[in-house]
């Protein structure tokens, strides 16, 4: 039997025993859906329904390999891109561990060049370093390599991190209300965070833009928000923002507080900072971090002016930002996965929850579509991961048995081979 075949009865058989578990959005009939198939490669868009009903009974008989509607609403959403009327759109962002560098994509993630087949870890090289395939288009997309990502648990961690980091500039700063935001996650490697209230729906693209700066804190000019030389009884003196301001001063405290308590050395030096001043900074740790109590650390080190504290605070900026994929959030046409949908490539629900739940959300729990069955699989090779409460692998050239949910994912990872399995 091949995968395909495998993961498609699987999921014909958990939308027919789930149907209701699909989240039927807002006003469907203004909305546009999408589906890509096991088979074809082409996806089906421009799709719109009238009832939920209909959109259930739709997904039931072609059973898409994954389902997606349009953020925007639409007069007419079946109609061509550029004649269906758009009347607004949700405020969608996008954290996904593809946009985030973490330390173990190098052991977990894989590329395979299309022309020659060679296998690597991490990154993938600019051209194929055997054949000389072309890695990437103008524009960065990977074309010449299949890729082999997995989700797993610090790549889960970072993103969820960053997902508490979004929720919290969306309320404490620009007004949102926790109840207003609906947090998901995606069903492989990310999360999903949206807003559906009236005052979003007509922001255009540009204003979109800007919010994106303001979460991801770029261009922020540390001098506008507090730090400046003055003078100060005859002298001059720096002083600058405190760990309880609000909005981007407060997070340029906190983040700077952050860096100075885990900086290296090298940290340091990577800044241009000269010698003396970056010994003077480490040699007194302690006294910084407890100055924030005060006025904070701006005035305290010999040698560090204003120029090198804005090198610093930009350190500080990385730590507070939210690590979002801008190019989605600025999309007001974007089609966007459906919660209570299957994901393709791992098998696993899209499931959304309430944002004031992501302290305590458990992804690989929460997301698990199959329960009970076992199946048989021959596994090519596989890193470590957990489904549910249960840790897998890692699997090398063996033949195991395993629970359906953990054989659907290794099928959709394309990393190994079902060979028998009973529901
Ligand atoms: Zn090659
Ligand atoms: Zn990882």
């Amino acid at each position: 039997m091949d995968n395909q075949t495998f993961i498609r009865e699987m999921f014909s058989e958990f939308y027919n025993k789930n149907i209701d578990r699909v989240e039927i959005p807002k006003s469907i009939e203004s909305r546009e859906f999408g589906f890509t198939l096991f088979k074809e490669s082409t996806m089906i868009r421009h799709k719109g329904f009238m009832r939920a009903e209909d959109l259930k009974e739709f997904i039931k008989k072609i059973v898409p390999s994954n389902v997606y509607y349009s953020s925007a609403y639409y007069s007419m959403p079946e109609a061509k891109m550029d004649e269906k009327g758009w009347l607004g759109s949700d405020l969608f962002f996008d954290i996904d561990a593809d946009h985030i560098p973490t330390e173990c994509n190098k052991q977990h993630d894989m590329w395979i060049c299309r022309v020659c087949g060679l296998k690597g870890r991490g990154v993938p090289p600019t051209i194929c370093p055997r054949c000389g395939n072309l890695g990437f288009d103008e524009k960065g997309n990977i074309i010449g390599y299949r890729q082999e990502t997995w989700p797993c648990e610090i790549c889960l961690e970072t993103t969820r991190m960053e997902t508490i980091k979004l929720i919290d500039i969306l309320t404490s700063d620009l007004g949102f209300s926790i109840s207003e935001i609906r947090c998901a996650f995606s069903g492989h490697r990310g999360y999903h965070v949206q807003i559906e209230i009236d005052e979003v729906l007509k922001l255009d693209s540009m204003a979109r833009k800007e919010i994106i700066d303001y979460v991801t804190g770029t261009g922020i000019d540390a001098r506008f928000h507090g730090l400046e030389e003055i003078s100060h009884s005859g002298a001059r003196i720096l002083v600058g923002p405190g760990l309880h301001d609000f909005g981007w001063r407060g997070r340029i405290a906190r983040g700077t507080y952050e860096f100075l308590l885990k900086a290296t050395a090298k940290d340091l030096r990577g800044l241009g900072l000269r010698k003396e001043v970056v010994e003077n900074l480490l040699a007194n740790r302690d006294m910084i971090l407890e100055s924030w109590k005060a006025s904070g650390p701006w005035n305290m080190i010999k040698g560090l002016g204003l120029r090198g504290w804005e090198k610093i605070v930009q350190r500080g900026i990385q730590f507070q930002s939210a690590k979002v994929d801008t190019v989605v959030t600025v999309d007001i046409h974007r089609l966007i996965r459906l919660p209570g949908t299957l994901h393709g490539k791992t098998g696993l629900l899209k499931i959304s929850f309430p944002a004031s739940e992501i302290e305590t959300f458990d992804p690989l729990k929460e997301a698990v579509a199959f329960k009970g069955g076992e199946a048989r699989v021959y596994v090519e090779e596989s890193p470590e991961f957990r489904i549910g409460e249960e840790v897998f692998g890692p699997f090398k050239e063996q033949t195991v048995n395993l629970p359906i949910s953990a054989a659907v994912f290794l099928a959709c990872k394309d990393a190994g081979k079902v060979i028998s399995y009973n529901v």
